[in-house]
């Protein structure tokens, strides 16, 4: 092998991922696209015909993983089945990209499989397109029927939804999903404000015992404090959001613990009516989503009943709470765009929702390793997550220190991806001109 191929990234702080101290004046060592040299500068000895990239005042982290959007059905300000295509899909890898989030999982709302095709391309190679954020995805997920009014799942897309009454059809559906190789088997226990059926314990527990019999994650939608200590019990292996009021009890927080289940956060989602319309201005955003779509959203919010904003702020600050409490009691928490919904847009999201942990009182350092290595771990991504030797070299690198303003991660100067620097011009005009199409 050669040297031509070897770069050394120099002067940054560096924020390894794995929450462990940033370490000023460090060194990145790339070599074919993987690190083989990470630290103080101090202590790395890089080849002479080594590139250089001065990144000196900048700060560098891992690209962000996150393990809970719905790919596809967002377009402009609108989520809709009808926008739901396989160029949509790839629009919104793109914009992930752009944003520095380089793994997505969808969870359980794909149609007529286009994200498994587009996943086993990119696992495959036949995909390979470093502009796209490499996709998981759950296929479709099960939900109880609601005898002529769909069902609790996905609300924009009840039809992508099997649907089980039983224990027996909870594993047939499992097994049907199977044929798609899913990442995870998703499913929902929700009755919508009592509008909608959802399962007992008999059905969910036979939908995640089969799924571990095939070795396959099981992930339970949840708001409540006794479905989720259920599906717990049961041996989901973790929530895709964090209940809502009263908020996690010490008897869910220690069976969580105890059987090492994971919470996702899905906080920015609720967060929509709470922040008022500022953070439709954010420059970040503009980037991507053009002023009509923002406007759209913003007169959602201007317009929101009183009475509904207030409620959902004091539902919010549960969930704040609530994040402090899986937190501190040594749950594993796993940052959770719920991207792809209303006014999720691919990419931002992520910057918005670490924004929210660190706001809710998690240190900044955790919530990026929550970001990071933790979501790489989950879903057994053994070569990234952090910059460690060996891994891939998938990075931010950052104008200003997201440990001293978490709002700095959205603050990119550029985003790297097997050690070679994105062309975030060229893809924001490629996102831009999709949107004027
Ligand atoms: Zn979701």
């Amino acid at each position: 092998m050669t040297n031509s191929d070897t770069t050394l990234f120099h002067g940054a702080r560096l924020i390894v991922g794995d929450g462990s101290d940033a370490i000023d004046d460090a060194g990145l060592l790339v070599t074919n696209g993987i690190i083989v040299a990470s630290g103080r500068i101090a202590d790395i000895s890089a080849p002479t015909s080594a590139r250089r990239v001065d990144l000196t005042g900048r700060t560098i982290m891992p690209t962000i993983i996150n393990p809970h959007i719905h790919a596809g059905y967002l377009k402009g300000a609108a989520t809709d089945a009808d926008n739901f295509t396989r160029e949509n899909v790839l629009d919104h890898l793109r914009r992930f990209i752009y944003y520095g989030v380089s793994v997505v999982q969808s969870l359980g709302t794909d149609r007529d499989g286009v994200e498994i095709a587009i996943r086993d391309e990119q696992r495959s190679g036949r995909l390979h397109d470093p502009e796209l954020a490499l996709l998981l995805s759950a296929s479709n997920g099960i939900a109880a029927p609601t005898p002529g009014d769909g069902n609790g799942g996905a609300f924009f897309a009840p039809d992508a939804i099997l649907e089980a009454d039983t224990p027996d059809q909870g594993r047939q559906r499992v097994h049907e999903v199977l044929a798609d190789n899913p990442d995870a088997i998703k499913f929902w226990v929700d009755d919508r404000n009592g509008t909608k059926n959802k399962f007992g314990p008999d059905v969910y527990g036979a939908i995640i015992d089969e799924a571990h019999t095939v070795g396959k994650r099981a992930i339970a939608h949840i708001y409540e404090l006794d479905d989720a200590k259920g599906v717990i019990r049961a041996g989901a292996d973790g929530t895709a959001h964090m209940v809502r009021a009263p908020g996690p009890d010490d008897e869910l927080l220690t069976l969580m613990r105890d059987n090492d289940a994971f919470v996702f956060t899905s906080m920015s989602i609720q967060k929509m009516l709470v922040d008022g319309s500022g953070w439709l201005d954010d420059p970040s955003l503009a980037e991507t989503v053009d002023e009509a779509s923002r406007q759209t959203i913003r007169a959602m919010i201007e317009s929101a009943d009183p009475e509904v904003v207030t409620s959902m702020k004091d539902g919010y600050r549960i969930l704040e709470t609530g994040l402090r409490r899986y937190s501190d009691a040594g749950v594993t928490v796993l940052l959770s765009g719920d991207t792809g919904v209303l006014a999720q847009f691919p990419g931002f999201t992520e910057h918005r929702e670490l924004e929210a942990m660190v706001h809710a009182g998690m240190p900044a350092a955790a919530a990026i390793q929550s970001a990071t290595l933790l979501p790489a771990q989950m879903l057994g991504l053994t070569d990234r997550g952090s910059l460690d030797v060996g891994n891939r070299a998938d990075f931010l690198v950052l104008n200003a220190d997201p440990l001293k303003d978490i709002s700095n991660t959205r603050n990119i100067a550029a985003v790297y991806i097997d050690g070679s620097r994105v062309d975030r011009d060229n893809l924001r005009h490629t996102i831009a001109k999709r949107d004027h199409a």
